[in-house]
């Protein structure tokens, strides 16, 4: 060391603990940033009738552009910001967005009010005690109702962690929401919850949708799910129908609804819009 020169003790070496800490806090700092910057945008993923593939709604599905890291994936993301709570804020953006799309969808295609559009909401979303204003707020501005939004919820966050949760599960409840159990099957094994919920849909994941056609156990799974779902009155919605196969043995099991890479994939609303007038014309063709 040459003389004066100042010394300061070296840092440590992060562990590896601690550089995914550091990652997740910088992610965190970056959403807030994220969203004033314009960084983020929604996609659509039509929602199919399997007997004639006609569209019948869409999925918003959230994607981020980072400046740095690029396309960053919301299985990333979103944990991120569960953690940091601005999924709040995501989600403010995301029903704004997809209400908004929705609604320009239903000024341009004629005979679509039963269209509707499906937003991801966290189980932190339901735990603000804002958040049935925000959805009021959200419809009343797009000229919607609420038969025209869905929200997608997994079992975990159906099942209420507070009071003000479980308040605001039963308001939505009383303002007839629709809502949607996201990756049915994967998470809770209680399914008392279906007893006391405004369940509209039953969305079957991935992991026994897309494979039901070659599986044996995911097809007894399937079945099952749709015997739940008539049994229940509600819609069932397959994931993840990736060929003709998969979408000819969800048919085949009584399932009406699906959506999957085979149909289409997520793109953004002017492509979705694009995708609903071509729709339209071969349902009617057909
Ligand atoms: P999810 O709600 O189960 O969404 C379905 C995911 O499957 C989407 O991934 C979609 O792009 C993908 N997918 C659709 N069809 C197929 C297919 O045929 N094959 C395969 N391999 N994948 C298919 P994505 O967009 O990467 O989203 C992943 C997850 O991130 C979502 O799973 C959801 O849990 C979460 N997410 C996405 N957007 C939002 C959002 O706006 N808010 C919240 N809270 N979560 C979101
Ligand atoms: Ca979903
Ligand atoms: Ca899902």
């Amino acid at each position: 060391m040459h003389a004066g020169q100042c010394h300061r003790p070296s840092r440590p070496p992060l562990s590896r603990d601690m550089e995914q800490v550091m990652k997740r806090l910088n992610l965190g700092t970056d959403i807030t940033t994220g969203l004033e910057n314009r960084e983020f945008a929604m996609v659509y993923q039509p929602i199919v009738r399997i007997s004639n593939g006609s569209i019948v709604g869409f999925e918003a599905l959230m994607r981020w552009n980072h400046p740095e890291y690029g396309f960053v994936p919301p299985d990333k993301f979103i944990p991120v910001a569960e953690e940091m709570l601005s999924i709040t804020k995501l989600t403010q953006f995301a029903l704004s967005e997809a209400c908004e799309a929705l609604q320009k969808f239903r000024g341009e295609i004629a005979q679509s009010d039963e269209l509707y559009v499906s937003v991801n909401i966290s189980g932190v979303d339901i735990g603000q005690t804002d958040f049935p204003n925000f959805l009021d707020h959200v419809l009343d501005q797009n000229g919607l109702d609420q038969r025209h939004l869905r929200l997608e919820l997994t079992e975990t966050a159906l099942v209420p962690a507070s009071d003000i949760a479980s308040a605001n599960l039963q308001r939505l409840q009383e303002q007839g929401f629709k809502i949607a159990v996201d990756d049915f099957g994967t998470g809770y094994s209680n399914l008392a919850y279906l007893k006391h919920l405004p369940l509209t849909v039953l969305k079957i994941d991935r992991a026994f949708a897309g494979d039901a056609h070659e599986n044996a156990v995911s097809k007894r799974i399937v079945r099952m799910l749709v015997t739940l779902g008539d049994e229940l009155g509600v819609d069932i919605v397959a994931e993840g129908l990736e060929t003709q196969r998969s979408a000819d043995a969800l048919r085949d099991l009584g399932c009406l609804f699906a959506q999957g890479y085979h149909y289409y994939k997520p793109m953004p609303a002017n492509k979705a819009l694009d995708a609903l007038n071509s729709g339209r014309q071969c349902s009617d063709v057909a």
